[in-house]
């Protein structure tokens, strides 16, 4: 049998834009949330495999689509998604 593998994501999406954060690449160094213009990232109560909180988009109808949170992750966690 072939072994499937999953990737865990925690995806918000608003009208504009949909941000998701793949789970098991986070480190929780807490830079996606604090070079979000706009706020849209907390950090979650969710724990990742390595035991650490993966950030979440509370405020999804706030983000711009700036794309700052995927460039300054230095574990290419988060990416976002134009909609429509
Ligand atoms: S794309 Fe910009 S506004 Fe949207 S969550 Fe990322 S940093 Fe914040
Ligand atoms: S910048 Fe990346 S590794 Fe750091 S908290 Fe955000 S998603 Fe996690």
């Amino acid at each position: 049998m072939t072994q499937q593998s999953v990737i865990g994501l925690i995806t918000r999406s608003s009208s504009k834009y949909r941000v998701n954060i793949i789970v098991d690449r986070c480190k929780e160094c807490g830079i996606c949330i604090s070079v979000c213009p706009t706020k849209v990232l907390e950090r979650s109560n969710i724990l990742n495999k390595y035991g650490y909180h993966p950030p979440e988009p509370v405020n999804i109808d706030k983000c711009i689509g700036c794309k700052l949170c995927e460039y300054n992750c230095p574990d290419f966690a988060v990416f976002i998604e134009k909609v429509g």
